[in-house]
């Protein structure tokens, strides 16, 4: 009888857990708009990138190796996936993954193409060598493959596609093994070009039918080696090769993916999330491994870590717009990161902390005054722990200004500050935990973009007032009321008039921000939207056209938003919309499972406990929520 020993080492003994080294790779530079750099190769296992706080500083990170944007397919190939190809003669296992957003390089990684062909293809064609060489009297070796696609953490046969979810097992040697699965074998390239073009293009119809599904779904191609005694006790060894071309690790909720089903990007998120728990795990030498948390990890069990080689090429892509998933790639699994006192890099980014937090629309705007500008500057630029002195320096320089504006511009300072601290924590918590704050910083980046938007519009308005102010001696009541009820709501001068002074305290509760957010409910001065309703005979409020008030774009903005997260809140996210309870909070959920997205905000009426007359109310609750953060 053959004797399976895949989980023993070369002596026969259990080896220890291994680490699994981690390579990054920059994709080379390739955006047409102009977009800028943010991260760059410093040698061969370090790189930096923009410390979007502060821009005297780099953050620096160190991996097993760096491949710079001009690497080739055979470096990355001999210097990081060729050197563990050998374990797979004498039984052993290993993987080889692409991590990164898409977009960032993992498929040309993986695959590549006919003139720069990437890891697959060299690891099969070298495999095929080297047995072939080593083929002894006694032994003889055969390669197989099979390749799955996992989907919504269903594992799915490409070679012979099923549409059928193939179980995971483990047998009494905790090998991993997929019942049912097709095996192929290869006995030369050729053979592996047959069945491998093929069952890509499995992927590839899949992919345009579904919008997208291969950026969403984990490629899994394993490669086995076997081993097999010609003459007794015929004994068998098999190595397992994993070759894994990732789906993209970018989130998807902040890249605003409309198509992306909630459960669909659940289960993309929840197995790369469980990945890096268990890279986590073995690199730190935990005692639990939570490889069962996942299909993908399950199915890995046996070949990532234990007595297994295994590497990951975290793929990264050096523009701008890739910053943020570009943080969670490196974070992901490195090895060291150290904050360098130091420019990013003067010859390539003009301005790198303006580069992170301006808008683009404002580098074709006419230069500010210089008063104002400066205080700009300063608010952006503002160390957390200098923040009341410079506070108290703002108010001083600001104290010409109109107090709306002051209010916002302190209140960005706020929220500035606090970002700061959420940095100064990032560095010096454990990874894991780094990896929620800054899930959490990314979060209050929108927030703070929002409000620099509307620092920028009350600064215009301030600098028009203070023009007009020059020009005639009128009552500074007029200007006051304008600067923030004007740009969003659309009223008749006359109501304007008497509604400035109507001001009034209300708390503050940011729904679209998640559970992450709710720090964020405090006091805030804004305009009373109530004098724009009118009263029934009964003196009761009802505010039939309360929309007709509002810009049509602030009313579409809030619709899409509030659609945008009914379609993918949590339980807990959609509990903190407004005028949804726990209660309709699980009929929203439980309707979305059975009937996929909604369409519009209104299809709430079908969730059953919903009236068209509350589903008004719940729109405007909202949206009124949405325009006063
Ligand atoms: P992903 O699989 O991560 O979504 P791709 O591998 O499809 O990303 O890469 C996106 C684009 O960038 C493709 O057109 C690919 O050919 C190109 N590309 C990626 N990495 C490189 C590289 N190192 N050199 C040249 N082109 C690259
Ligand atoms: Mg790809």
């Amino acid at each position: 009888m053959a004797k399976r020993v895949s989980m023993l080492d070369g002596h026969g003994k259990k080896a220890s857990t291994a680490r699994v080294r981690v390579a990054v790779r920059l994709r080379p530079y390739m955006e047409k708009n102009e977009d800028k750099v943010c991260v760059r190769g410093l040698d061969s296992q370090s790189l930096e990138i923009i410390n979007w706080r502060n821009q005297m500083e780099t953050m620096q990170y160190q991996f097993d190796a760096f491949y710079g944007d001009k690497s080739t397919q055979r470096e990355i190939y001999t210097g990081s996936v060729f050197p563990i190809l050998s374990h797979l003669l004498i039984g052993q296992n290993a993987s080889v993954f692409a991590y990164g957003p898409t977009g960032a390089g993992k498929t040309h990684t993986m695959l590549g193409n006919p003139n720069q062909p990437g890891v697959i293809p060299r690891a099969v064609r070298d495999l095929l060598q080297m047995t072939r060489a080593s083929a002894e009297e006694d032994w003889t070796y055969s390669i197989t493959m099979s390749y799955v696609e996992i989907y919504q953490e269903k594992v799915m046969d490409l070679l012979e596609p099923k549409n059928k979810d193939l179980p995971i097992r483990e047998d009494k040697d905790h090998n991993i093994l997929i019942p049912g699965v097709t095996q192929k074998t290869i006995d030369n390239f050729s053979d592996f070009d047959e069945y491998f073009i093929p069952a890509s293009q499995n992927r590839t119809v899949a992919c345009t039918k579904l919008n997208d599904r291969s950026s969403r779904s984990h490629a899994v191609l394993l490669i086995k080696v076997q081993k097999s005694q010609k003459i007794h006790p015929y004994r068998q060894l098999t190595g397992k090769l994993y070759l894994i071309d990732l789906a993209g690790s970018e989130d998807n909720r902040r890249t605003g993916n409309q198509g992306i089903r909630l459960k669909e990007s659940g289960a993309i998120n929840s197995s790369l999330f469980t990945l890096s728990k268990v890279v986590d795990a073995l690199n730190q030498g935990l005692p639990r491994i939570p490889y069962r948390d996942s299909k993908l990890t399950r199915l890995l069990q046996d070949s990532l870590g234990g007595s297994a080689h295994s590497v990951m090429i975290a793929n990264i892509a050096p523009e701008q717009k890739y910053y943020f998933d570009t943080l969670t790639a490196l974070n992901f699994a490195a090895k060291s990161k150290q904050i360098i006192n130091k420019p990013f890099s003067q010859e390539t980014v003009q301005a790198p902390v303006q580069s992170i937090l301006k808008r683009p629309r404002e580098d074709t705007e006419t230069a500010p005054p210089p008063q104002l500008k400066k205080t700009k500057l300063e608010t952006v630029e503002e160390s957390p722990n200098s923040s009341t002195e410079s506070l108290s320096k703002h108010k001083l320089q600001l104290s010409s200004l109109e107090p709306a504006v002051v209010e916002r511009l302190l209140k960005l300072d706020k929220i500035l500050t606090e970002k700061g601290r959420m940095e100064t924590q990032l560095l010096s918590t454990p990874k894991r935990e780094r990896m929620a704050l800054l899930k959490k910083w990314e979060e209050s980046q929108v927030e703070i973009e929002r409000l620099k938007e509307k620092q920028k519009e009350l600064e215009e308005k301030a600098l028009a007032a203070e023009a007009r102010l020059e020009r005639s001696t009128g009552s500074d009541l007029e200007m006051s009321d304008s600067s923030v009820s004007e740009s969003m709501f659309r009223e008749p001068l006359r109501s304007r008039a008497t509604s400035t002074a109507k001001t009034k305290k209300v708390l503050r509760v940011l729904p679209m921000q998640g559970q992450n957010c709710q720090v964020n409910i405090q006091e805030e001065t804004i305009p009373v939207v109530k004098k724009t309703s009118r009263k029934t005979s009964g003196g009761q409020e009802n505010e039939p056209g309360w929309e007709v008030n509002m810009r049509t774009d602030v009313l579409q903005n809030g619709r899409e938003k509030i659609l945008q997260f009914l379609n993918s809140g949590s339980l807990k996210e959609l509990k903190s919309l407004q005028k949804i309870g726990d209660k309709k909070a699980k009929l929203i959920l439980g309707w979305r499972e059975l009937n996929g997205p909604f369409q519009k905000v209104e299809d709430l009426t079908a969730i059953g406990g919903m009236s068209a007359k509350q589903v008004t109310s719940f729109l405007k609750a909202n949206i009124l929520s949405i325009v006063a953060s």
